[in-house]
């Protein structure tokens, strides 16, 4: 069996729902200090959390992931047991085959032959491994990069594991993403009698051309690396139920996925602006849950999608779609952060799964774009 498979059916094995480790990081921490890695804990809260590194000159290039997964759903809707790793017809199913263990287990082959090949490399290697991703993501990543940046660590290259691929294994790099600002909005009237309109003043009505405003409003034309800003409704509430009441508030739930041409600032002045032109009486409630981040095309870029061209024998679409990742908080210390990972169609999903024919594959363009870096 290859050991890149070998190594992830052993962390698929492990229920890692999410902050729970299940001692994934405990089995790969074994291979790291077989390496000569030195390891530093660093756990916060229920969070484990490691930081390894091998060497200390530059340039360091770092592998950030993450141990925990989303949990299953109704087993009984998996073809196999979502914590027992199971090949069918050069498939590997379980949870966390995609998101991201395969990538972990890419990670470890891949130093260990770089190593083997390459023992008088220059440079050094780290890892940055949480298992707060998938959850709220507060004591994960963001806690690590917070204390190497106090201690002043530098990270020159980061590969992050997320299945960035889409279609065919290969076809996408992410060199960003975009920001995520949410918020929730109370917009409140007069509750009372529907027969008695002069009694009463509608929220919903009064919110109805606001959001037609907002739905319709360009926020920016995007630009080289980035779509344009959007702007969803995710939940309306409002309402007693009954036919013949009017509400006294409504709720709207909203998010922007946003470009690297506005600011989260900008986008609220600019939203609170459309409110207040449509003389609402309102509260607002803003969450902010991430920053754009992006690398422009330059060194890593390059070497990871000639990787892929060698193995897979084509180039990677550059792309900065998809959800927010932990590569927005290594972007504070890091200039240049990609991501790169399996087909991402099944994450998240019952029968989660990844192509057998595709795992060593992912390691040998981790060891090869170790190899231009590092050589
Ligand atoms: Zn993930």
């Amino acid at each position: 069996m290859s050991e890149t498979l070998y190594i992830a059916k052993e962390l698929i094995s492990k229920k890692s729902i999410t902050p729970d480790d299940a001692g994934c990081q405990d089995f790969l921490i074994q291979r790291l200090k077989k390496l000569g890695f030195e390891i530093e804990d660093m756990p916060h809260g229920k969070v484990k959390n490691f930081y390894a590194k091998k060497g200390s000159n530059s340039p360091l290039i770092v592998f950030a992931g993450h141990t925990d997964v989303v949990p299953p759903g109704p087993l009984d809707k998996w073809v196999s047991p979502p914590f027992e790793p199971t090949i069918k017809e050069n498939i590997l199913y379980g949870r966390g085959a995609a998101d991201m263990k395969t990538s972990l287990a890419a990670f470890i082959v891949s130093i260990e032959e770089f190593l083997f090949d390459n023992p008088d490399h220059k440079g050094s290697i780290g890892l940055l491994i949480t298992s707060d991703e998938e959850g709220v993501a507060t004591d994960g990543t963001v806690k690590v990069i917070d204390a190497l940046q106090q201690r002043q660590e530098k990270i020159d290259y980061c590969i992050v594991g997320e299945p960035t691929s889409s279609i065919k294994f290969g076809d996408t790099v992410k060199n960003g993403r975009r920001g995520s600002l949410s918020a929730k909005l109370n917009v409140k009237g007069i509750q009372g009698h529907i027969a008695y309109p002069e009694l009463i003043k509608n929220p919903i009505h009064a919110v109805a051309p606001a959001i037609d405003d907002l739905v319709n409003t360009v926020w920016d034309e995007g630009n080289e690396y980035f779509p344009k800003t959007s702007w969803q409704v995710s939940n309306i509430n409002g309402g007693t139920g009954a036919t013949n009441v009017v509400p006294g508030n409504v709720e709207i739930l909203f998010n922007f996925r946003y470009s690297s041409s506005v600011t989260a600032d900008l986008l609220k002045e600019r939203v609170e602006g459309i409110l207040n032109k449509h003389e609402l009486e309102f509260e607002i409630d803003w969450q902010h849950s991430g920053q754009p981040y992006l690398t422009e095309k330059g060194m890593l870029v390059d070497i990871i999608s000639s990787s892929i061209n060698e193995v897979c024998g084509f180039n990677p679409t550059i792309s900065t779609t998809g959800g927010t990742s932990d590569g927005r908080f290594i972007a504070k210390l890091c200039d240049q952060v990609v991501e790169f990972g399996p087909i991402n169609e099944s994450i998240h999903k019952i029968n989660e799964h990844v192509d057998i024919s595709t795992i060593d594959k992912l390691k040998d363009i981790y060891k090869l774009t170790l190899t231009k870096a590092l050589t």
